[in-house]
């Protein structure tokens, strides 16, 4: 069973904790913290409310599985878990088995004018799935059950799952097959098909497989105006795409009951290396160049300066880091050096001739190729990552990001200004942030920014949460300052609402809103999100 207050599986020993180097590292940037006191599971319990909601086969009405199903993974849903103070819970968890359960339950809820949230993996970061004071019962519907492999068209390569299959549910389906949907965002462990349509997820590979928009080929959803089934073209010019109006969604229209993917035969070869730059200069040079002559690669991340030590110092290997730091400065590299990751999949040759090309490309921008062991390790730890949430928040440190997409020739400024933007934001306190920011999903015409930043908890929930405030804002209102988009694949939900208009303007938001009341008349599904 998922954690209750945190990431992972209940069975799993996913307790992350930091050796002494990294916490030291973490105290020298930030200063030592105290952890807040968490809430046990069943003190926590023992503050559910009754339900308001009237019976219903489907619909669970227990404490714990409201309380389960209650919050997301942002920071502010963090605070929520671990203190125990969660505001508002669901007055009932659906759990439907079929697309008739799902219709089922809308038409319980339009008759009884409840309060409907999509609930896929629960691992939204912006408050998707947060329900919000509201005078209706709100039902929470747990996809979770439909988790199956349906059909597979192995000569179009396309197969159908249900929406609330788990990443490596789906992997493991189709690997049966010799298939893979190569989909793989941080959360994949935990994330749906179904949340990855309705939030317009990006997966670590992108550059091979394509963001979800791509994979995404049809399926079914179901309304509170009746029934959707999206046929599956290889393409079309018949008008607007009915798929696009249900990408980004994030459950205000309606619930995706089953997904189509296009799915591709498991690659003979994948392999992940590093190298590094002597600056950021030449790094953004190499990158963009790579991507703009369209190298085959499957992923490509590149660390600024701040990121690249971050993770030397946070890898926990001492020796082996010194000798690498010693042969970088052979080589001229500095403290401004950039760590540069990246993947090949497909083919010996297609890998090899990736491999080659992207060195040539590394050599032209001074870089230093170092192999494959670190690309090892960044495969090994690629979904480990969440699991330092853990070891952080026991020393009373949390960490969060932000991230955002940009044409390139915005990029250079932008990183500076969100980085910056974030780690003074608390300037007023004299509280130190520690951020850092890397590039990691590259298109033609620009890439996306994450910045990570680590944080001390303050004296007590509440000014914690007030902490986590200014630097969401500071970070979004630099976002937005450079024409950025407020999301690249963390979606809207309720934190980024505020900042949307910006990006779509009035016009452009009416429409998004009308169409949502189109298929939501009385506003019951998911309401306070996206659009509020
Ligand atoms: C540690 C961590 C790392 C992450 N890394 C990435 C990453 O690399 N790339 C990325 O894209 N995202 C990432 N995310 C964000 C998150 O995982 C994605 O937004 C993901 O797509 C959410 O999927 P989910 O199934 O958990 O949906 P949920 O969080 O349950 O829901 C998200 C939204 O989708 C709606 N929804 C869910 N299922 C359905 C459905 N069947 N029908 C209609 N609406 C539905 C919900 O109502 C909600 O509005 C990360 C999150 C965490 C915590």
């Amino acid at each position: 069973m998922k954690s209750w207050n945190g990431w992972g599986d209940e069975k799993n020993d996913f307790d992350f904790e930091l050796n002494s180097e990294s916490q030291q590292f973490i105290e020298h940037r930030i200063g030592k913290s105290t952890p807040l006191k968490d809430a046990t599971l069943a003190e926590t319990v023992a503050k559910v409310p009754d339900s308001r909601s009237p019976e219903h086969r489907l619909i669970s009405t227990a404490a714990e599985d409201r309380l389960r199903h209650s919050r997301g993974q942002s920071i502010p849903d963090w605070l929520a878990m671990r203190s125990g103070d969660f505001g508002v819970f669901p007055d009932g968890v659906a759990f439907p088995e079929s697309s008739q359960d799902v219709q089922e339950i809308l038409a319980f809820a339009d008759k009884h004018d409840l309060i409907v949230i999509p609930y896929g993996g629960g691992t939204s970061v912006c408050g998707h799935i947060t329900p919000e004071a509201n005078e209706k019962p709100i039902i929470t519907v747990a996809m979770t059950r439909m988790n199956a492999l349906m059909e597979i068209d192995e000569e179009s390569q396309i197969a159908t799952f249900g929406a609330g299959t788990m990443g490596p549910d789906i992997e493991r389906q189709l690997a049966k097959h010799g298939y893979t949907l190569g989909h793989y965002p941080q959360s994949w462990e935990l994330s749906t098909v179904g949340g990855w349509v309705a939030s317009r997820s990006s997966g670590q590979q992108s550059l091979r497989y394509g963001r979800i928009e791509k994979l995404f080929a049809g399926g079914r959803i179901e309304t509170l105006q009746g029934t959707l089934d999206i046929p599956t073209f290889p393409a079309t010019s018949a008008g607007p795409d009915i798929r696009e109006m249900f990408l980004g969604s994030e459950g205000r229209m309606g619930i995706i009951t089953e997904v189509k993917v296009r799915i591709t035969p498991i690659a003979e070869k994948e392999s992940f290396y590093v190298a590094f730059f002597p600056s950021w200069q030449a790094g953004l040079d190499a990158t963009r160049a790579i991507v703009q002559n369209s190298v085959q690669l499957s992923m490509m991340r590149l660390s600024n300066p701040i990121e690249t030590s971050t993770h030397l110092r946070l890898a926990g290997h001492k020796n082996a880091v010194n000798i690498l730091e010693g042969y970088l400065k052979l080589r001229g590299s500095s403290e401004e050096k950039c760590m540069f990751t990246f993947g090949t999949t497909g083919t010996k040759e297609q890998c090899k001739s990736a491999l080659k090309l992207t060195r040539k490309f590394i050599s032209k921008h001074s870089g230093v190729y170092t192999g494959s062991s670190m690309g090892k390790r960044w495969e090994h730890s690629r979904f480990r990552s969440p699991y330092l949430r853990h070891g952080l928040w026991d020393i009373g440190v949390l960490v969060d990001s932000m991230e955002t997409c940009l044409d390139w020739s915005s990029v250079p400024a932008a990183v500076e200004d969100i980085q910056k933007s974030i780690a003074t934001s608390l300037g007023a306190e004299k509280e130190e942030v520690h951020a850092f920011t890397h590039l990691s999903h590259f298109y033609g015409q620009g890439c996306s920014v994450y910045t990570t930043y680590i944080f001390r908890a303050a004296n007590s929930y509440e000014e914690t949460q007030a902490r986590w405030e200014k630097l969401k804002a500071a970070g979004a209102e630099a976002i937005v300052r450079h024409g950025g988009t407020i999301s690249h694949q963390h979606g809207v939900g309720k934190d980024h609402a505020p900042y949307l208009p910006k990006e779509k303007g009035e016009l452009g938001i009416k429409a998004i809103k009308e169409l949502c009341q189109m298929f939501d008349p009385n506003g019951i599904m998911n309401p306070g999100k996206l659009v509020p």
